[in-house]
């Protein structure tokens, strides 16, 4: 039996309501999958949307996105939605950059924006 895609949620400062939305409006396709997010997304996306099968991991600060990095790292996480904040100064550079980078190395589908993220659900849809 193949287990479910597994995706990885995380959004920074001005994002998290836009990706609660996003998780809301996409909600039946993200039932059939396992999430990952970090802490306080997690919350956002769980408080929107109580029936998803949300694990959350530590706030992105404290470490949340680095405990992702792993994961894609182990092959546990299959796809990367990541709504960055590009209004904010830069303080999250460095774990935008990191899991960048992973989500090269390993090639998982990786959205930075709403946009692409939308898209992602399509293609994960007429799986
Ligand atoms: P948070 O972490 O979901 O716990 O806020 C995201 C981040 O800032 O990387």
């Amino acid at each position: 039996m193949t287990r479910p895609t597994c995706v990885a949620l995380i959004a920074h400062d001005q994002k998290k309501d836009d990706l609660a939305a996003f998780a809301k409006r996409n909600e039946a396709v993200l039932s059939g999958m396992k999430i990952v997010a970090t802490g306080t997304t997690g919350g956002r996306v769980l408080e929107m949307c109580p029936g998803l099968d949300v694990t959350r991991l530590k706030s992105g600060p404290l470490g949340g996105d680095q405990q992702i990095g792993a994961l894609i790292a182990t092959g546990e996480v299959d796809m990367l939605i990541f709504f960055v904040d590009p209004l904010t100064a830069m303080p999250h550079d460095v774990d935008v950059k990191a899991l960048m980078r992973l989500a090269t190395v390993y090639d998982i589908p990786m959205a930075l924006n709403q946009a692409t993220a939308e898209q992602l659900i399509v293609f994960q849809q007429a799986l």
